[in-house]
């Protein structure tokens, strides 16, 4: 695709950034286009996956994990640890770890090194325990 088709629906890319930033639930596509819609009436769910690839390339978001056939995405790519509950696919971040604890207590064959740490530990929430 030519560079000005990717950057032309640039807004939208930067709504789409901004919502990624502000939401602490590591979006799939399709949350990302039922929260942006109402604001962004032509939007597709199309240019919301487009734009999700875009910026994973850019490097400005990750994907985590797949959840249900759904890709969740997050703002933050530097280290840290995702708790996710098995049961309704809540994903968020888990504050209280080390994760310079976590690189340094991993043993790893001669010669090999951590370049990203990316985990995610499955669980129940308290919403699903009930
Ligand atoms: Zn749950
Ligand atoms: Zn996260």
């Amino acid at each position: 695709m030519p560079v000005e088709k990717k950057l032309r629906r640039s807004h939208q890319r930067d709504q789409i950034y901004e919502y990624l930033c502000q939401s602490v639930e590591h979006p799939s596509a399709e949350m990302v286009y039922n929260d942006l819609r109402p604001e962004i009436p032509n939007l597709s769910l199309g240019t919301v996956y487009r734009n999700l690839k875009l910026l994973e390339e850019l490097g400005k978001v990750r994907r985590v994990i797949s959840y249900q056939g759904s890709e969740r995405y997050d703002a933050i790519c530097g280290d840290h640890v995702h708790f996710l509950c098995g049961c309704c696919g809540r994903l968020r971040d888990v504050k209280n770890v080390s994760t310079e604890a976590i690189r340094s207590a991993v043993l790893l064959e001669e010669g090999c090194r951590i370049t990203k740490l990316d985990l995610t530990i499955t669980g129940i929430c308290p919403d699903c325990t009930g």
